[in-house]
């Protein structure tokens, strides 16, 4: 492992290898990345994949259309193409939802998002098996879909490396040596490395990795159950993403097979808790929303966590007070689909000074003090 480098990035995730990527390609070539356990091990394994423009907020839309553009350009970028499949991404309000989706579809028109309103009827005739007897409104966004974060987090580290960074997986970061209020290096379990600075890019863990230098990130951690059926072929492959907008219930397919997601449950954890009674909840709102669902076997699920903000927005760019301290954190629900620009937008404020691709102010650790 180096003792020295540039640049130290803390998170082998999804955003943690898009930073490693995107410092390499603009030329800071001695750069390490530690993570604790194995790449992708953290949430960026356990989503449900899904790459969006239609997201609530003009914030998060702008990220997502700087991430499209890369997803769009891998191949060339990264020699591979992003394993993407444009399913669809299709929102359910029932009365209780229909303002929140009003808003969102206002938003996302402004935004110049592709998102065709629907009625109740024209959901069931896009997805025969919704009930949409309690259903007020729809929307469906058709170039929305499902990407393969496991493809994408190889494609960035194998890029990263060609271009020089080193990857250490199984190393943690325990501390941040700071040097008159300046980073001076990472402890890690593997010694020390001396660096003027760090990027915070530790997903769930983040705001213990910025209280080693005096932040409060107010980030909490939500805990998020995915569940997988065995083969299920009365759902068919053309069946977009189907978000039940009240209670935040989905499902779309995975394969042959059906994944179903749910939960919102604050975790005091930094390792999910897996909790299989949950999928009696899941199976609950199946029950509502698609009872055909009930006719299907649960093989398997997991639990992931969403570090969430207040605003539901991400950290991004220096912390105040800390020189070389980079946040890169709180990316909540949508971190896989705005990896590029997470790694992007980073990558700009540390080799150029300053974020150019879009207006990073929103993202401002400083906006937590107004
Ligand atoms: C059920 C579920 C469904 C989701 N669905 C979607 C979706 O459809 N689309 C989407 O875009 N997003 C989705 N998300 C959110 C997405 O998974 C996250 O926003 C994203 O993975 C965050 O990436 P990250 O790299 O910031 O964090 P992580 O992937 O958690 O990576 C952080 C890494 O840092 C490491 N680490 C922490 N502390 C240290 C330390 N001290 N030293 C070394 N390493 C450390 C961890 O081990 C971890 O690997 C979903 C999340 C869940 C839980």
């Amino acid at each position: 492992m180096r003792t020295t480098a540039d640049v130290v990035v803390i998170g082998g995730g999804i955003q943690g290898l898009s930073c490693l990527y995107h410092l390499a390609a603009k030329g800071i070539r001695n750069i390490s990345l530690v993570e604790l356990d194995l790449l992708g091990s953290g949430s960026s394994g356990r989503s449900a994949a899904m790459l969006m423009l239609s997201m609530k907020r003009e914030e998060t839309i702008a990220l997502s259309f700087v991430a499209w553009k890369e997803y769009m350009a891998f191949g060339e970028l990264l020699g591979e193409p992003t394993p993407f499949k444009q399913i669809g991404y299709m929102t359910l309000a029932t009365r209780a939802a229909e303002q929140e989706l009003r808003d969102e579809i206002a938003v996302q028109q402004k935004m110049n998002v592709p998102i065709d309103v629907l009625t109740p009827a024209e959901v069931q005739e896009i997805v025969p098996v919704v009930n949409v007897e309690d259903i007020v409104l729809g929307a469906i966004c058709r170039t929305d879909g499902v990407i393969d974060p496991h493809a994408v987090m190889q494609a960035y580290a194998r890029g990263a490396k060609q271009l020089g960074a080193e990857i250490n997986e199984r190393v943690q970061a325990t501390g941040i040596v700071l040097e008159n209020g300046r980073v001076d290096g990472v402890e890690t379990t593997n010694g020390t490395i001396s660096t003027p600075r760090v990027v915070n890019a530790t997903g769930a863990r983040a705001k213990e990795v910025g209280a080693w230098v005096g932040l409060d990130l107010p980030i909490t951690n939500y805990q998020r159950h995915i569940f997988i059926t065995d083969e299920f072929h009365a759902i068919p492959q053309n069946t977009p993403f189907v978000m039940d907008l009240e209670v935040e219930w989905y499902f779309r397919k995975e394969g042959e097979n059906v994944l179903m997601g749910m939960g919102r449950e604050e975790s005091t954890s930094f390792e999910p808790q897996f909790v299989p009674e949950f999928q009696e909840q899941v199976i609950e709102r199946a029950a509502l929303r698609a009872p055909i669902l009930l006719n299907a076997k649960i093989l398997r699920g997991w639990a992931g966590l969403r570090a969430l903000t207040p605003d539901d927005l991400p950290v991004l760019g220096y912390a105040p007070g800390v020189e070389g301290f980079v946040n890169c954190c709180g990316w909540g629900g949508h971190g896989v689909m705005h990896a590029p620009a997470g790694g992007i937008l980073t990558a700009e404020i540390i080799a150029d000074g300053n974020a150019t691709s879009m207006d990073v102010t929103p993202f401002r650790y400083e906006r937590f003090a107004k």
